[in-house]
């Protein structure tokens, strides 16, 4: 099995229902040609050429063959933090602990590719050039660096008197201040530039509500970054910080707890995608009681509630595309992203749109739909095949004991079978 597939001999996963992550009808008795890091063919078993006989056939009947889950809003440094004060207290060097366990507790849960959206110094490039490099196991990481957003915004934690050190962001004030540290940034390594446009519930200063950045200093950090070809996610919980993000053309709208009908035709008129993190919400709902959430992190939360899921059904019905991102790892454990499918499906997508979020449209959220994201020949070889039928039940995403097989760059990296074949050797 995996461990005689080395990554010489094309292989073939056959006899599985292949459902490609770009929407298309699945195919229920289909085949998957992986030859080197790509894929080569897909289609029905009963098309399969000759002249593929031979690859190594891995037969997978009763079971899914999807694209390699992708989540576009994790932050690796957390781990069972309770505030940001609690963040920005944990010291660098456990925090690059951390990220290095949560990153292979992420890929064993059939997620190929993350977005991290906001770390403690610059972890997350670290970890992702790590992986990289194969020093550790994980999910190719698209890498920020701290959160970018104004003094007394989204990730001001301290009162003026203290001085701040190294936590998960960094104050900026005024179109030149934010430009300066997007370039820094940049400097550093980043592939995408995270920006807090609104307050937070977790924050102790600025509410949900109250949209913290100018949109001066947003169009500054997006021209910034796209010049250098990055990347930009912005954090929008309020009416006015979309509008701005959606305006300066921000990548991505993250959250998008209140968007009125004005940013949603935006939306439609631009290239932005929605990235609703309903992990955030519910988390909180529902775990703000047992794990003694500070009262404003669940009041407002409560107050957001229904804002939440009506802006997102609003954009769904408009045609947003949306993305998944879990925002996983504050509340909900690392490797339980796949909860995000569920609540999108709770939400109103179908279980296909719940896919399509979690492989090509969070492929193009983070603007690499051109090789990840789906199975079409051609694309990297991102694959996971999972025991059971996310069609008929999404929930069978979130059971790692149905992973059999998680294939990164075409190499058998995780899943029941690696292991098996990882005990043996
Ligand atoms: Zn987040």
């Amino acid at each position: 099995m995996p461990d005689e597939i080395d990554r010489g001999a094309p292989l073939c996963l056959i006899h599985g229902r292949v459902i490609d992550g770009l929407g298309g009808p699945p195919i229920d008795d289909g085949y998957m040609l992986v030859e080197g890091a790509t894929i080569r063919a897909v289609g029905r078993a009963a098309d399969l050429r000759p002249a593929s006989a031979d690859a190594r056939l891995v037969d997978v009947e009763g079971q899914t063959i999807l694209p390699g889950l992708i989540d576009c809003h994790t932050h690796l440094v957390y781990s069972g933090f309770r505030s940001l004060e609690e963040i920005d207290r944990c010291a660098i060097e456990t925090a690059t602990i951390n990220a290095i366990l949560n990153a292979e507790k992420i890929l064993r849960a059939g997620y190929t590719t993350i977005r991290d959206v906001g770390c403690i110094g610059n972890v997350a490039v670290a970890v992702r050039d790590a992986i990289a490099q194969g020093k550790v196991r994980g999910p190719r990481v698209v890498a920020s660096g701290r959160i970018i957003a104004p003094t007394s915004g989204m990730i001001d934690t301290l009162p003026s008197h203290w001085e701040r050190r190294m936590g998960l962001g960094i104050c900026a004030d005024g179109p030149n201040e934010v430009v300066k540290v997007v370039r820094q940034q940049i400097k550093d390594g980043v592939d995408n530039v995270k920006l807090g446009a609104s307050g937070v519930e977790v924050g102790p200063y600025a509410y949900t509500w109250m949209t913290t950045m100018s949109e001066d200093e947003i169009r500054a950090a997006v021209h910034e970054a796209h010049r250098w070809g990055r990347t930009v996610a912005i954090h929008c919980q309020s009416y006015d910080a979309a509008k701005y993000a959606l305006r300066a053309g921000a990548d991505t709208v993250e959250h998008g707890t209140r968007l009125d009908d004005e940013a949603i035709d935006l939306f439609r008129r631009g290239q932005t995608v929605l990235v609703p993190t309903l992990c955030t919400l519910f988390s909180v709902l529902e775990l703000g009681e047992k794990l003694s959430l500070l009262p404003k992190h669940r009041e407002e939360m409560a107050v957001n509630h229904p804002l939440w899921l009506d802006s997102l059904r609003r954009a769904h019905a408009a045609g947003v595309p949306i993305a998944a991102g879990a925002d996983i790892g504050n509340r909900y454990p690392h490797g339980s992203n796949a909860r995000e499918l569920g609540f999108l499906v709770r939400a109103g997508l179908t279980p296909m749109e719940a896919i399509v979020a979690t492989t090509s449209g969070a492929a193009r959220a983070l603007r690499k739909a051109d090789t990840l994201g789906a199975l079409s020949p051609g694309k990297v070889a991102d694959v996971v095949v999972i025991d059971g039928d996310p069609l008929a039940d999404i929930r069978v995403l979130q059971d790692q004991a149905r992973i059999r097989l998680v294939l990164q760059g075409g190499r058998v990296v995780a899943g029941s079978l690696w292991e098996r074949a990882q005990a043996r050797a």
